[in-house]
């Protein structure tokens, strides 16, 4: 779907909610926390200000949840009318896609293209779990209890109150992975955007609202993390939080949820292996490489961030990337040559470089990039870091930016013990020809997602999530609304 790029007024686009909260249907004026600015990270210039919702306004959203949940509008219905308001809510994002896009650009900085498409895996994602709204199902048996026949039966029940917290750098997609789910499972919930980029989760509001969804199911209160996220993590009346982001912010949840053994799922960071085997096809594999590490300009939990090489093809394949990484113009989202956008914040960009100087102080060699560009906001160049070692900073952690580690290994021994050498455990994958070798590689890989000539192919289809510190739990796949369901067993004598 092409995008007509004119003139972005957040103001006038999003209307009623702009700088407000969406609490029980209304949209609401923060009170004591007050507003905050938005800003474009390719200007670096505010374009709208966002209600900073604070610990008062969460628990009125909670309770505005809690009183949907008990109403029982939304659970009560049969799922395939659920599934209905679903769709109404993926027709209405397509219906907008090209305001939803220009928002998530103006906020978030990227191409119209890349994030289009993310647009439209949002509406997808929105039809995926109508079609698991319907399908909610339990398991009968017969039991002997004390001696006597027993008929037995489980409900799948809808988890209750939902906390939904998410990051900035898909920021839509992200909160329909969450949204979608806890609707198709008959839940209510509340949604905090990461602070940086608040703008397309209120004009989803305004949508869910516009399908019929009825007032509360749906709150949404934006803030920074560390008070509306932090107080609704650690809200006594919430039943189950949906986290994506840091795996920092991840165990600061595991704590936060303890007061009322609330449900997690965290799906957080990565420090994601892109593998060539000696028998990769390079031509395939070099741009694929490129891609896995500077698309979103790095700042996916999936990226390609250490590539590791076998010595043979190294050579070849450090030169190929580097010279994408040369051709890769890092550009405003107005400008139609622009291959990526700028990083989310001056934060972010003085972060993404803090590693780029901790590399080449360890003694690491720079083959391209390394530095800020552009003469107005967060834009960083393409970097590729060779001979650095394994155990350095910045081939270790995850850097969220597009800067890529290129490590050489001998065989497959060693790479496969290189791959897992990491505290992380998304994503990876392995480029080779010959595919019964790609499939021993991938059983060996402790990540929760493994391509064999092809990296990061995931999305809501299939689980996701990590082994090790990248998360706790799966979302997505057939199973995906198990996170947001509790599991009853019901016995009953049957004479
Ligand atoms: P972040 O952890 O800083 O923030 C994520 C969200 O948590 C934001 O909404 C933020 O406001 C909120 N938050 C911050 N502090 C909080 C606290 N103390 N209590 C509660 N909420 C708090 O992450 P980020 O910088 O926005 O996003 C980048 C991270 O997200 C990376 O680590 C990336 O790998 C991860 N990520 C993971 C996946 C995945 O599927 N595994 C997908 C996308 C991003």
């Amino acid at each position: 779907m092409g995008v007509d790029v004119s003139e972005v007024d957040v103001n006038e686009m999003l209307g009623r909610a702009s700088g407000k909260l969406l609490i029980g249907g209304d949209w609401v004026a923060p009170r004591a926390g007050g507003l905050f600015e938005t800003v474009d990270p390719g200007t670096g210039l505010p374009v709208g200000m966002i209600a900073a919702g604070d610990e008062t306004e969460i628990d009125t959203a909670v309770a505005a949840a809690r009183d949907a949940f008990e109403a029982g509008h939304w659970r009560s219905l049969p799922g395939s009318e659920r599934a209905k308001g679903l769709w109404r809510i993926a027709d209405l994002i397509e219906r907008h896609h090209n305001e939803l896009t220009l928002l998530e650009c103006v906020d978030q900085g990227q191409p119209p293209a890349y994030l289009g498409a993310m647009v439209t895996g949002s509406a997808n994602c929105f039809r995926y779990y109508a079609g698991l709204a319907d399908h909610i199902y339990g398991v009968a048996t017969d039991v002997v209890a004390g001696g006597e026949p027993i008929h037995a039966y489980t409900r799948q029940e809808p988890i209750g109150v939902v906390g939904m917290i998410v990051p900035w750098n898909a920021p839509l997609l992200m909160a329909a992975w969450k949204v979608a789910p806890m609707l198709a499972a008959g839940c209510a919930g509340v949604l905090k955007p990461a602070e940086e980029t608040s703008l397309t989760a209120l004009r989803l509001g305004q949508l869910v609202i516009e399908a019929g969804v009825p007032a509360g199911v749906v709150n949404i209160v934006t803030g920074r993390g560390h008070i509306a996220g932090a107080a609704l993590a650690a809200h006594p009346d919430v039943d189950k939080i949906a986290f994506t982001g840091s795996t920092d912010v991840g165990k600061q949840l595991v704590h936060a949820a303890e007061g009322n053994l609330k449900r997690l799922t965290l799906e957080l960071g990565g420090k994601s292996p892109f593998i060539v085997l000696d028998d990769a096809d390079l031509d395939t594999a070099i741009p694929a490489a490129a891609a896995a590490i500077f698309s979103n300009s790095g700042q996916v939990c999936s990226a390609g961030s250490r590539l590791l090489v076998d010595k043979r093809v190294a050579d070849r394949v450090v030169e190929g990337v580097t010279a994408i990484a040369r051709r890769t113009r890092p550009g405003y989202y107005t400008d139609p040559g622009a291959d990526i956008g700028p990083l989310i914040s001056g934060k972010q960009l003085d972060r993404v470089i803090g590693y780029v100087d901790a590399a080449r102080a360890a003694g690491a060699e720079v083959t391209v990039g390394g530095g800020r560009t552009g003469d107005r906001g967060f834009f960083i160049e393409p970097t590729v870091l060779t001979a650095i070692s394994p155990d350095a900073t910045p081939a270790r952690e995850e850097i969220f930016g597009p800067v890529v580690s290129i490590l050489p290994f001998s065989d497959v021994d060693e790479v496969v013990a290189l791959a897992n050498d990491t505290d992380y455990g998304l994503s990876s994958s392995i480029w080779t020809g010959d595919a019964a070798r790609g499939h021993a590689v991938a059983r060996r890989l402790r990540a929760g997602r493994v391509g064999i000539n092809v990296h990061s192919a995931g999305d809501y289809h299939l689980p996701t999530g990590g082994f090790k510190q990248s998360g706790w739990g799966r979302e997505h796949g057939p199973n995906g609304l198990d996170p947001y369901l509790e599991e009853k067993s019901v016995f009953t004598k049957i004479r």
